[in-house]
């Protein structure tokens, strides 16, 4: 059964650690995430944008896959299915299909409009029992065609948010989506303990995960983010993967074709590196 993500980021803030929020793009993504969460007994987030539910073809198929998938592997920790930088129309489609939690990213709008469209969303999700991140101040790099200048997030602006009765908080501390440039300046922890502070004890969430150096992905948790979405680096591991077994020339070997085994090394290495990121986040063994 999914859960929303309310309990597992309530604990997570006060026990010092983070949840990983994973991004799935099918089955064999859904199948690697769950089991090395299981395996860890750690609870997890699976993040699905927009591009990558048109991918599924469409949120209801991949609720009713990752629903199904957490029941055939008896996937007994905390799971929680979650819209990433959802669209206003988007929240409602995955509220619709059986999603747990939902991030609506309203950052693009005017504050009191972002305000607006949250406050409504809190009392739909309040409703059907799932949990909301907002956003707040735009993420830099760029995610399904919105791109962000890296901004940092105003403090107050947060409050205002987080008071709306939101479950988790992203804000823009410096962190960019994709790969980090050479010249990145690095996460604003000034921001981020100016955040913490008008926020308390509301779990903020840390973007794009994906090649921020451990030291800082470890402070910032100190400074109260919760949540931290991984999504490029799985890409990339899968990739590498099987792009080794194909050089290799192994698809041409006997049966290598067979997608089941084409693919297998790349799952294999979506599972290394969320076990990396679980171990480094502090979740193992939190479920
Ligand atoms: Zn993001």
């Amino acid at each position: 059964m999914l859960v929303n993500a309310k309990d597992m980021l309530t604990k997570a803030k006060a026990g010092k650690y983070a949840v990983g929020q994973f991004n799935i793009n099918n089955l064999e993504w859904t199948r690697a995430v769950l089991e090395t969460a299981e395996e860890l007994r750690s609870p997890v987030i699976l993040g699905v944008s927009a591009g990558a539910g048109k991918y599924m073809t469409g949120f209801k198929t991949v609720a009713a896959m990752v629903d199904a998938m957490v029941d055939s592997l008896g996937i007994t920790v905390p799971v929680a299915l979650h819209l990433d930088h959802g669209t206003y129309e988007d929240c409602y489609k995955c509220i619709e299909a059986g999603f747990s939690s939902i991030m609506f990213d309203g950052s693009h709008y005017p504050i009191e409009e972002n305000i607006a469209k949250t406050k409504e969303l809190v009392a739909v999700c309040a409703e059907k029992n799932m949990s909301l991140e907002a956003e707040v101040g735009s993420i830099g790099g760029e995610e399904d065609g919105v791109i962000g200048a890296g901004e940092c997030a105003d403090p107050a602006e947060c409050k205002m948010i987080a008071d709306l009765g939101v479950t988790m908080l992203a804000a823009g501390i410096g962190n960019i989506h994709g790969v980090y440039p050479e010249n990145w300046a690095g996460l604003s922890f000034e921001t981020l303990d100016g955040i913490q502070q008008q926020t308390g004890d509301m779990p903020l969430v840390l973007h794009g995960g994906t090649g921020i150096p451990a030291d800082m992905i470890k402070k910032a948790i100190s400074l109260g983010v919760s949540k931290i979405n991984v999504n490029t680096e799985c890409q990339l591991s899968f990739a590498a993967a099987v792009r080794e077994y194909i050089e290799a020339g192994k698809d041409l070997q006997g049966k290598g074709f067979d997608p089941r085994k084409l693919l297998a090394p790349g799952t294999a290495a979506i599972k290394a590196t969320v076990k990396e990121k679980m171990e480094l986040f502090g979740s193992v063994g939190k479920a």
